[in-house]
């Protein structure tokens, strides 16, 4: 079968790369802040070079505030023999985000108020955070509590960790191109040990970003790497301005699980990039699950919020909730596939091709057709066509040959259809429409707008 990307691409990033980026980021514990998120970015950098912010604690950003920081050295509970039977070292999900300190004896009655745990999913551990409201917690499998835990027993527990003035800590990048049109990137990385949620999405953004570096590009691409939430909110606060500049963009997040890929739609629904991702994702033949636009989600919720208005799309590979792992011990490496990531990573870039040259374009000709055979666009002898229009049983994009496109791209040349709109309404390639537009343009049959 023919098929191309719109330009050959070769990829920077490689498998065993993406492979010993998410095993040496998994294990850090990070958070709304603190020396963890540091440390990401800080290693996000040995992959791209990033302009790293700091908002200090207390900082008012719209209605809400930057909070103190949060670090933890260690965190356990011993039994009455002075076993350790939860160690923070073993998994950081062991501990409530934001828990704050304790060194005490608890009866196990006293205790279990403050421990975690999945009933339905006994051999998980679940991802607990309590940003806004101080207090502590430990988070453990139903199995481990069962076996562990009792009401009578008095238990030692140890939080080491520290909340107290600081700053929050984000980066961003923006790559500038030819035009004014920007388009953003963000993802959020205050996740702890949680594979598709977000650590795929946070270091797709980072290999994104070191894709487009060096290249000329034509629109510009703000990347956003910011705790969820507050983060984001912090970074629009600062960058009100710039935000009223930004078109549209995605937010990276929960993208290389093992199940079927997803697009969320923007709350515009048929924006470019609502079309284009849409697009992509047929044209690489994923079957994949449409869902609509709801106000809850991710960083969208900033993003698109009545002050900006910003379409914000996403594309998955396994959305949160919809997927039985999703916030416990189970999203973890053996769930996020390096090959699954390069397979989204090679969307998001074709999505990005596509923002790049999408155009609408106007007939040179516009009184009745032009004639093609002067200037070697007809076959001289005639041809038997042989396609047939029935679009309800058509699944995946179809590639037509060069007169039939030269047609439909002449039929359009009015200044107000583009390229996106018109694969998207015949289904049709993106990559083939715009190799003939360019043709076209060669040609003098066609001006783009
Ligand atoms: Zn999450």
């Amino acid at each position: 079968m023919y098929l191309k990307t719109l330009i050959d691409i070769k990829l920077k990033t490689t498998e065993s790369e993406v492979q010993f980026y998410l095993k040496k980021l998994f294990p850090i514990n990070r958070s709304l802040t603190g020396n963890g998120n540091r440390e990401t970015l800080a290693i996000l950098e040995e992959i791209t070079p990033l302009n790293i912010i700091e908002y200090p604690t207390g900082k008012v950003v719209y209605d809400w505030e930057i909070p103190k920081e949060w670090n933890i050295r260690d965190a356990w509970i011993k039994n009455a023999k002075g076993e350790k039977v939860i160690d923070f070292v073993n998994s950081n999900l062991h501990v409530v985000g934001y828990s704050t300190p304790i060194n005490a004896k608890l009866k196990g009655s006293v205790l279990k108020k403050n421990l975690h745990y999945l009933t339905d999913q006994p051999d998980l551990i679940p991802y607990k955070t309590s940003y806004y409201n101080e207090n502590w917690g430990f988070c453990l499998t139903y199995e481990a509590y069962k076996e562990l835990f009792n009401d009578e027993e008095t238990y030692e527990v140890f939080i080491d960790s520290e909340l107290k003035s600081g700053s929050l800590s984000l980066a961003d990048c923006v790559l500038k191109g030819e035009k004014k049109d920007e388009y953003i990137f963000s993802t959020y990385f205050c996740h702890p040990s949680l594979a598709n949620d977000n650590l795929s999405g946070t270091l797709m953004n980072a290999f994104l970003l070191r894709e487009l570096k060096g290249r000329k590009l034509k629109n510009t691409y703000r990347f956003v790497f910011a705790p969820e939430t507050i983060g984001v909110i912090a970074y629009c606060a600062a960058h009100e301005k710039e935000m009223h500049q930004i078109q549209g963009g995605y937010v990276l997040t929960c993208l290389a699980g093992q199940g079927r890929y997803g697009y969320k739609n923007s709350f515009a629904k048929n924006h470019i990039i609502d079309k284009i991702a849409r697009q992509t994702l047929k044209e690489k033949q994923t079957d994949f699950i449409a869902y609509p636009f709801v106000p809850q989600g991710s960083d969208e919720r900033q993003y698109s919020s009545p002050g900006f208005r910003i379409p914000i799309g996403s594309v998955h590979k396994d959305k949160y909730h919809e997927y039985p792992y999703y916030h416990t011990s189970g999203d973890d490496l053996a769930f996020v596939t390096a090959s699954a990531f390069m397979q989204t990573l090679e969307i998001y870039l074709d999505i990005i091709e596509k923002l790049e040259n999408n155009t609408c374009f106007f007939s040179l000709n516009p009184h009745c057709e032009p004639r093609l055979g002067k200037r070697d666009l007809y076959p001289s002898i005639g041809r038997r066509t042989m396609y047939t229009y029935h679009e309800e049983t058509i699944e995946h994009p179809v590639y037509l040959d060069e007169l039939d496109i030269i047609m439909w791209l002449l039929f359009y040349a009015d200044g107000e259809n583009s390229l996106i709109d018109i694969a998207e309404k015949h289904n049709f390639h993106f990559s083939q429409l715009h190799e003939v537009l360019t043709k076209l343009v060669s040609k003098g049959l066609v001006v783009l707008k």
